[in-house]
């Protein structure tokens, strides 16, 4: 089958095409700019890639684009829309109602709505792209797949906030976590790469991109998670502060004359490595600017390691145990020094780094030496492949 796998923000609109039986993309591309002025960027697995910058005013238009590019005489990769047999949707929260992936019956979008107060910038762009490919390929199976569903079984000790009980019973407040997808396509897959059951493992997944979380798998269920009741928590990433003592928002706020949106927007974009550093966001960048002596730049490399290291250390007390660090996503997968660093730490539970082995980007490998009683590994993530799966899966 052919899976089209959506992931809908509120003005971009990415796209893969894969064929599930043998997992190969056939096409990809991304839409930008959609209600501004438009750019899709269309690239089929034979090669090249199309920049258009037809006006895409809205998503319905973006969705009717990426269709005819796929089925385009010349670039498409596919004859008509009736190949394919159904669409896979990244949705960002499925709150405490959806433990799984489902099939986009009008119910679930409905359930999917009522999510939206939990993730106000991310929900109603999901549902606007399942709506557009409702228009233009009326009968197609859809289905949901979300990014909190993974971390459903964390227990109330991992994803209940120490607030007065009644803003949980009554407003949802509590830790949902993100990136479950991801988390849990890389533990299955280090599982498989070792040749054992996911069950008889604990498994910590450091996903270290732009967005980074930590994820504590024990048995193949997410036990906890760094990321909370918003993707804020946590780890410091990009331009996220990731946690912080509360009372802060409060004092910046008076001392700098903002507003508490404007505090948020401060902790969600201008935070993280890039305000530690006032260098970027880009692990790359701030490796150049660390290594021509910028201390701020170190200085946020060094906060970035030790979180991280940390995260790790709270997770194996959690599970009593780790057999298994894994690394993905952008820095995780590439970053060859954050990843060392990370592990320098780690030396208490038994996992030894193999300098050798880790000197490599973006491949599956084992990093730590044979004798390490902790396995270090790389595991690029995949999450549209995972998309592709579930929706497979639930469509049959
Ligand atoms: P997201 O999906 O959250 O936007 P990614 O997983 O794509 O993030 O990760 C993007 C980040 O990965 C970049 O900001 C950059 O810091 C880092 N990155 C990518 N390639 C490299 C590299 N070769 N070395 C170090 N860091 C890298």
């Amino acid at each position: 089958m052919k899976v089209l796998v959506i992931n809908c923000g509120s003005s971009s609109l990415k796209f893969q095409l894969i064929d599930s039986e043998s997992e190969q993309v056939l096409a990809k591309g991304l839409c930008e700019r959609i209600g501004i002025d438009g750019r899709l960027t269309y690239s089929p697995a034979g090669g090249g890639k199309h920049v258009f910058e037809d006006p895409l005013p809205n998503h319905t238009v973006a969705v009717d684009s990426v269709l005819k590019k796929l089925t385009d005489p010349e670039i498409g990769v596919i004859g008509s829309l009736a190949e394919i047999g159904a669409v896979g949707h990244r949705i960002v929260h499925g709150g405490e109602k959806f433990a799984h992936s489902t099939l986009l019956t009008e119910e679930a979008i409905k359930e999917v709505e009522a999510c939206s107060e939990l993730a106000p910038l991310h929900n109603p762009a999901n549902i606007i792209g399942i709506r557009a490919c409702q228009e233009l390929m009326p009968g197609v199976p859809m289905v949901g797949v979300f990014d909190t569903a993974f971390h459903q079984t964390m227990p109330p000790k991992a994803f209940l906030y120490s607030l007065p009980y009644e803003y949980y019973e009554k407003y949802g407040v509590r830790r949902y976590g993100f990136h479950g997808t991801s988390h849990s396509f890389v533990s299955k897959r280090a599982a498989e790469i070792l040749g054992k059951d996911v069950k008889d493992l604990k498994i910590i997944v450091c996903h270290l991109g732009n967005g980074a979380s930590i994820c504590a798998v024990d048995g193949g269920k997410s036990v906890d998670t760094s990321m909370g009741f918003t993707p804020l928590e946590g780890l410091t990433m990009g331009t996220r502060s990731g946690g912080l003592d509360p009372a802060i928002i409060e004092y910046i706020a008076e001392k700098e004359h903002l507003t508490l949106p404007e505090v948020l927007n401060v902790l969600n974009k201008k935070s993280g490595v890039q305000g530690i550093s006032g260098v970027s966001s880009d692990f790359r960048d701030l490796e150049g600017a660390a290594k021509e002596g910028n201390e701020r730049a170190q200085e946020a490399l060094d906060v970035f390691t030790y979180r991280v290291a940390k995260f790790v250390g709270y997770y194996a007390a959690a599970m009593n145990g780790v057999d298994v660090i894994c690394f993905t996503a952008g820095i995780g997968e590439n970053d060859i020094g954050v990843r060392a660093t990370i592990l320098s730490y780690l030396g208490f539970l038994g996992c030894k780094l193999d300098p050798e082995a880790n000197n490599i980007r973006g491949e599956e490998r084992i990093i730590s030496t044979p004798d390490s009683k902790v396995i270090a590994m790389v595991v690029p993530t995949n999450e549209e492949l995972a998309i592709a799966r579930e929706t497979v899966a639930i469509v049959g």
